[in-house]
């Protein structure tokens, strides 16, 4: 790959004129025997992005009447085939890896998308799975219909330290390879100003699925908005905070001590709290307070990750790349948000020299796009040519 400008997140530095060498889907220091050029001399490459918080299998949910929609009337072959075409938007957008963070009443699909892209059979992303994800009885949709019908569920649900540790196990034989669970829900302020929300598991049970977790070699992520939900999922050992709304300074100061991942999803917060707030003011407020969190999450030196909750909102509405825009515009370098999506993603998913970077021994990912990202990140929105495990699928153009 012949590359106009090469950028290094993990070093800040951009080189001009520089060749990458490509072998068996990863790069390597010399060019192989018989190798092909592609010239990407009028663009810069970096490597391919990650979104570490996506969802595959949704399809938009700006009230919950596009969740149920989607849950009850698609079957779960008709959802594999729209993430399919999701996960193409996300190849398309530059994004080569995704953690996706539960099917919403798909099962183990991502587990099984995940197989079909590693094998070739269709074109994809690199997936990290969860699997469908995991709350307590009454905490998760589809609720609200009559007592008289069984309704599916769009989480595993489990109650009680064994029932949770054995629901994580389930998760485990299936192939997942983080656990999700939703710390907190039915966000709502106090009389003198705070806020509060309901912890949807006991601390006993949380522990139980950290340690049962742990113990199987996989990292727990948690579904966190407000202080209620940090400190239930911070005592229990979580490894990600996702969205974090709402970070008072306590939960920073713990995040920022611990070095524990903030993943921040600010541009499915921007989508939804239109619509939410028409029912329920309170997505006003959350996004009032999401900017503060940032800001301070920022100052702190919290290692914010790049996530975006795409399929939260519609995969082919907006650019998962706006997420970049956001961060800037709330306080971060533009390479400190490419870094976010790279350098800082890598870690957190224990891929730490081999994903976010194109130094020899990494990946064979790679994306070039018009313009100049470390002046502005707008240029990651003009994608001009993507390479996923070592194969060109799209561009250049
Ligand atoms: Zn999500």
């Amino acid at each position: 790959m012949r590359c106009g400008t090469l950028l290094d997140p993990a070093t800040r530095t951009a080189k001009r004129d520089v060749t990458v060498y490509l072998a068996d889907g990863v790069v390597v220091e010399k060019a192989p025997a018989g190798a092909r050029v592609l010239d990407l001399s009028a663009y810069a490459c970096l490597p391919g992005l990650i979104d570490a918080h996506t969802h595959l299998l949704l399809q938009g949910d700006p009230t919950e009447v596009e969740y149920d929609e989607q849950v009850l009337k698609e079957s779960t072959p008709y959802r594999a085939l729209r993430a399919v075409a999701a996960a193409r938007i996300a190849l398309d957008h530059g994004f080569t890896t995704v953690r996706d963070m539960g099917t919403e009443g798909a099962g183990f699909t991502d587990v099984d998308l995940k197989k079909a892209f590693e094998k070739g059979i269709v074109e994809g992303p690199r997936v990290f799975t969860s699997g469908p994800a995991m709350s307590v009885t009454g905490g998760y949709p589809l609720l609200g219909y009559s007592w008289e019908r069984k309704m599916p569920d769009g989480v595993l649900k489990c109650d009680g330290a064994d029932d949770c540790r054995k629901a994580v196990r389930w998760q485990v034989q299936n192939g997942v390879d983080w656990i999700k669970v939703y710390a907190d829900r039915s966000y709502d302020r106090t009389p003198d100003g705070g806020w509060a929300s309901i912890a949807n598991f006991t601390p006993a049970e949380l522990a139980a699925i950290v340690d049962e977790a742990h113990r199987l070699r996989r990292k727990v992520a948690a579904h966190s908005m407000t202080p209620t939900g940090h400190r239930a999922a911070l005592a229990a050992g979580v490894d990600t905070l996702e969205h974090g709304d709402v970070l008072d300074d306590e939960t920073v100061k713990e995040m920022a001590a611990r070095k524990v991942p903030y993943c921040p999803t600010i541009t499915a917060l921007d989508s939804v709290r239109g619509p939410r707030s028409r029912t329920n003011p309170i997505w006003n407020e959350i996004w009032a307070a999401a900017e503060t969190s940032f800001r301070k999450a920022l100052a702190a030196g919290v290692p914010i990750t790049f996530g975006t909750d795409a399929g939260g909102f519609a995969w082919d509405e907006r650019s998962e790349a706006d997420e970049l825009g956001f961060m800037v515009a709330w306080g971060m370098t533009p390479w400190d948000a490419i870094r976010s999506a790279t350098t800082t993603a890598a870690r957190l998913l224990g891929e730490e020299g081999k994903l976010g970077c194109l130094t020899p021994g990494c990946k064979a990912d790679l994306i070039a796009v018009s313009g100049d990202p470390t002046k502005d990140v707008k240029a990651l929105s003009a994608v001009r040519a993507v390479v996923v495990r070592g194969v060109l699928v799209r561009g250049p153009r």
